[in-house]
């Protein structure tokens, strides 16, 4: 998908995350490196509570899902199984001119003329060629600096380069031969082609070069110009986005290995020995948090598309509807089931703080849901956990694939998208797999992925022989369609379906799968641009000026509360700030701080995001009355309100309130 170029709310989000130390550039001190990115204190803070939050959602508390931690580089063999070696890769192409990368399907689509170059000759060579040539070409001035030559009719192109080619030879003619076109957008004149063509040339030796323009053309939505200055790009070819490296000492083919794409391979390969070790049953998921690398031709978008970035995936087995349907008597129908449970809420908070309540409820799985209903309810289940840590419905929208868009094995795909100032994009993808992944480890390790399933051999002695027949039939012809799609030779395809399908009626079975992929760099990103917000607060002399406010919601904050004494040069405010600090720090985290106005400080915590401030003043101290000792102020960094609150009541308090 195309996308739009920066707008001014990215450069200032991306200026506030370097300034107030959310993220910056990777080896800044050398120049930086393209697609990778660190996260300074902030960030690193906020990052942590969303991985934290992600995966007690996931694992702690849910009975279904457990937890891995698997290593990032794999035996080689898992990417050929999960067809990464293979086909991972995008069309790459290359602007002629800047040589700057572009993913051939993402460049921005352009109208207007095209300009066809020959090659192009010195200026000071003109005379020759003027007397030489003059049966094949016109002289046109098109402006000041633009001479061009042009074809005459009837003259053809390979005649003028033969003539040029015998000129250049007899060196009397410094003639460039290499081909180049430039794309005028609507409305552009022919000179800004030309401009662009002379770069061309110079660079290819020419002192001052005279085009030779062999053609012009109408062209609409093409993707075959650099937006950024028309100039021809190359032809795409494919580049696998892996990176590769080598295991041990010597660099040579046996020892190429590979830093993992995504992190749901580990989850597949794993699969069986995880299930033996956690007691778990189909259904249940495995979760898994880590780092993946992608050599991504064009990282753009701020994080948005980086080179190394970290991934949270669910892998959640189920048992195919074949089976569901031979225990339960039936594979509920998924459009019902929410037609039925969903009472719907309407969330029209504008702001994180006050639009955690999710706006759907979701039904709880029943043993009779196939496929379709596990996708959904996995679908609705992300989209409530983003709307908890702060994301509200309205920013987010559903994307669902369409058939030809589809994976050869994805059964359906709907892609999270958040509305990030460059537009909707993807922050997750949620695929159903069938048995794709287990079926090509099984295919690629010679291990069995499959499962035995009590409940499902007690409920197929029980069945008719018809229902037997057609759930078999089935099953069968899943398998023997997976089986030649991935090419495995007809004979064996119907044996091994064969074996498949009477194994299912053994309780054998391969589990389907539905997995939730996101992406915690992106969401981090769409996290830092849902916050980021202006308003007007008066400063110290009671003017009114600009305030950058991050208002995440609390329970993602990096900093929890910020604790300030009035006065740094009170030693008996001091004291009893630090006391409150010491106070909150085993609860939240606490940041100190005690420099600068007061107006000031609570300036800096507004763009660190800090959803609620304490401050230690007189009256914590006594000094204007009794019944004030002991209370402190706390601000709310949205509403910017001051309540006075107990000291002894700030922890309990503070800690619902980030919940
Ligand atoms: P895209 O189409 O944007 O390249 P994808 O469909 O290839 O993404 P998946 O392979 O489904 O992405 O990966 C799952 C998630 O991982 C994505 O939804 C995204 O959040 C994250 N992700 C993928 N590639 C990148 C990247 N280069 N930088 C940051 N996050 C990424």
């Amino acid at each position: 998908m195309a996308e739009s170029k920066e707008t001014p709310l990215m450069e200032k989000i991306v200026s506030l995350c370097k300034r107030r130390g959310f993220i910056f550039q990777s080896s800044e001190i050398y120049g930086g490196i393209n697609g990778f990115w660190d996260y300074g204190p902030l960030g690193a803070e906020l990052k942590r509570n969303v991985k934290e939050l992600w995966w007690r959602s996931m694992t702690q508390q849910r009975e279904d899902v457990v937890g891995l931690e698997a290593s990032i580089i794999m035996h080689p063999k898992i990417w050929e199984a999960s067809g990464h070696t293979s086909t991972f890769s995008d069309p790459m192409v290359d602007c002629l001119l800047t040589k700057k990368r572009f993913r051939a399907d993402q460049v921005e689509p352009q109208s207007g003329n095209a300009y066809h170059f020959l090659g192009a000759i010195n200026k000071d060579d003109f005379l020759h060629l003027l007397l030489d040539s003059s049966e094949h070409i016109d002289v046109r001035d098109e402006g000041a600096t633009s001479f061009h030559l042009q074809l005459k009719t009837g003259a053809t192109g390979k005649e003028l380069t033969a003539r040029l080619e015998n000129l250049r030879r007899a060196s009397k003619l410094s003639f460039c031969p290499d081909p180049f076109s430039v794309l005028a957008t609507v409305g552009k004149p022919i000179e800004s082609a030309l401009k662009v063509a002379r770069q061309f040339y110079e660079q290819r030796g020419l002192k001052d070069p005279t085009m030779i323009l062999v053609g012009k053309e109408k062209v609409e939505n093409s993707q075959r110009f650099n937006p950024e200055n028309g100039a021809l790009l190359t032809e795409p070819r494919q580049f696998n986005l892996m990176f590769k490296t080598y295991v041990g000492p010597v660099e040579s083919e046996e020892n190429v290995a590979y830093l993992r794409p995504e992190t749901a391979q580990a989850i597949f390969a794993q699969f069986k020995t995880v299930l033996e070790v956690s007691r778990q049953k189909i259904p249940f998921g495995i979760c898994q948090i880590g780092k993946a690398f992608r050599n991504e031709i064009n990282p753009r978008n701020f994080t948005f598309r980086s080179r190394e970035f970290e991934q949270m995936e669910l892998e959640f087995f189920i048992k195919p509807d074949e089976a569901v349907e031979a225990i339960s008597g039936r594979v509920a129908n998924a459009a019902d089931i929410w037609k039925e449970n969903i009472e719907h809420r309407t969330s029209n908070a504008e702001h994180p703080t006050s639009g955690s309540q999710p706006s759907t409820l979701n039904p709880q799985p029943q043993p009779d849901w196939g496929w379709e209903a596990r996708h959904k309810y996995w679908v609705q289940e992300r989209i409530r956990w983003y709307e908890s840590i702060g994301l509200p419905r309205a920013s987010l929208e559903e994307y669902w694939q369409k058939k030809d868009e589809l994976a050869h094995y994805a059964r359906a795909t709907v892609d999270i998208l958040y509305k990030f100032p460059f537009g909707a994009q993807e922050l997750e993808g949620i695929a159903a797999r069938g048995d794709f992944d287990l079926s090509q480890h099984q295919r690629f390790s010679g291990k069995p992925m499959g499962v035995f399933d009590d409940e499902l051999k007690a409920a197929w002695a029980r069945l008719d022989e018809t229902k037997k027949k057609e759930l078999g039939q089935r099953y069968h012809d899943a398998r023997l369609k997976y089986l030649a799609q991935m090419g495995v030779a007809a004979e064996e395809s119907a044996k091994q379906a064969r074996e498949d399908a009477d194994g299912l009626a053994r309780g054998n079975y391969i589990p389907h799968v539905i997995e939730p992929s996101a992406g915690v760099d992106r969401l981090i990103l769409a996290l830092i641009c849902h916050a980021y917000s202006e308003d007007q607060a008066p400063d110290e002399k009671g003017h009114l000026e600009t305030r950058v406010v991050m208002r995440f919601h609390p329970c993602i904050a990096p900093i929890k509360v910020a604790v300030f004494p009035l006065l740094k040069n009170k030693p008996d405010l001091v004291n009893k700030a630090k006391e409150v600090r010491d106070l909150l720090r085993p609860h939240l985290t606490v940041f100190y701080d005690e420099a600068g106005a007061i107006g000031r400080r609570y300036r800096r915590q507004d763009e660190a995001g800090t959803p609620f401030g304490v401050t230690i003043d007189f009256e914590t101290l006594g000094e204007k009355g009794p019944e004030l000792k002991d209370t402190v102020t706390l601000r709310d960094r949205d509403s910017m309100k001051q309540e006075r609150v107990k000291i002894g009541e700030l922890v309990p308090l503070l800690l619902e309130k980030v919940r």
